[in-house]
């Protein structure tokens, strides 16, 4: 099937409209009517080919919402008009340790959104920039929202198990300080999903004018990270750093803001390499440096439900389709509160 999508014929050049090919439905398969997909910063690394070998045409978007049209003949979960998601996994070998353990998103078969290969035309896997998707049952995620909220429900999908997975992976919860650094998309989720799991927030930011935006997002505390003694009021007192920030940074401003045996992950994929952090502010106080890559299919659900329960999106931009490369500028600037989420239905020409 023929569908309309957005998307890049090369790292320099902008997005515009295309015509793309969708498989018919296998038998595990849903075919899903994309009705809204989030704009993560990770789309414009990838059609940009910051992080290299990206395939044109590149076509992103992991933050996939919308509605089953059809089912394959062995899918049990699913029925035609359910609401659904699809986030950054499309496919994995479903047989290895990290597939039985649920974290498909650590699977060295993992087959990515957008970018990975693929049988279906033109070789590599094409995002949600696009009218519909199809994939197989395992990788779609039910939607218990209202159906009002499914824009905002969008980023979930990757801003939302980007930043739930460590804070589950740490134990984020009553008496326990998190920061989160960077209000982005990913920086706000992981404000609100820290509220809500109980954590003393503190969140840290390079904009000044996002401290109140940032209180209500939910963080207790909010401090500007270039300011000295607004970060030395904090030395060695964190359980838990995320750290979202898109661009090497001074990480070991951060490091020492742990206290013993606390843990700063990055989940920031920024194209160029950080400098290497100081040795002894880690072996000091047993600090541990991590990294954490979205989250696995389980604890995708596990998130959805948990924001269904608790009335969780995230904030939004709607965009129409034509706006896409505007937006991609904006969030450069750091000029979005907190995600542009595409109109699915301004594809069509
Ligand atoms: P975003 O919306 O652009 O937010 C990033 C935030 O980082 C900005 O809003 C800004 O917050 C801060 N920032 C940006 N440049 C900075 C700089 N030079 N120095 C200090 N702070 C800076 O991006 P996003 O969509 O949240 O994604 C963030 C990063 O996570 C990207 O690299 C993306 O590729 C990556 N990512 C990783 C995973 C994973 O699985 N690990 C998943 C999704 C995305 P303030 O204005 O508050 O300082
Ligand atoms: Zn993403």
């Amino acid at each position: 099937m023929q569908v309309f999508a957005y998307g890049a014929h090369a790292a320099d050049k902008p997005l515009e409209p295309l015509r793309i090919t969708r498989r018919s439905p296998g038998a595990e398969d849903v075919q899903i009517e994309i009705a809204y997909c989030g704009i993560c910063h990770s789309d414009l690394h990838q059609v940009r080919s910051e992080w290299e070998g990206t395939q044109y045409p590149c076509v992103p978007g992991h933050e996939i919402v919308g509605r089953v049209t059809a089912t394959g003949a062995n899918v049990t979960g699913f029925s035609v008009g359910d609401l659904v998601g699809v986030g950054c996994i499309v496919d994995s070998c479903k047989h290895c340790e990290e597939c039985d353990a649920g974290l498909e998103n650590y699977c060295d078969g993992m087959i990515g959104t957008y970018n990975f290969p693929t049988p279906d035309a033109p070789g590599w896997t094409l995002g949600g920039y696009s009218q519909s998707i199809v994939v197989n049952q395992r990788y779609a995620l039910r939607i218990r929202h209202p159906e009002d909220q499914l824009a905002a429900v969008a980023p979930l999908l990757c801003a939302g198990i980007t930043t739930w997975s460590p804070l589950r992976h740490w134990s984020a919860g009553p008496g326990k300080k998190v920061g989160v650094v960077g209000i982005g998309g990913l920086g706000h989720m992981g404000i609100k999903l820290a509220h809500a799991l109980g954590a003393h927030v503190v969140a840290f930011t390079t904009s000044e004018s996002k401290r109140e935006a940032a209180r209500a997002l939910g963080a207790d505390e909010v401090v500007v990270s270039s300011d000295a003694q607004q970060m030395a009021a904090h030395l060695k007192s964190f359980d838990l750093i995320i750290n979202t920030v898109a661009a090497p940074h001074d990480l070991d401003a951060f490091l020492v803001l742990l206290k013993r045996d606390g843990a700063m992950t990055l989940v920031g994929a920024p194209a160029s390499p950080h400098a290497a952090p100081n040795v002894f502010n880690l072996i000091m106080k047993r600090r541990t440096l991590a990294g954490s890559m979205i989250g696995g299919i389980p604890e995708t659900q596990e998130m959805l439900d948990f924001c269904a329960e608790h009335g969780i999106v995230s904030d939004i931009e709607l965009i129409r389709a034509e706006h896409i490369n505007e937006a991609y500028e904006r969030m450069l600037k750091g000029d979005v509160k907190y995600r542009f989420v595409i109109d699915n239905a301004t594809l069509a020409q």
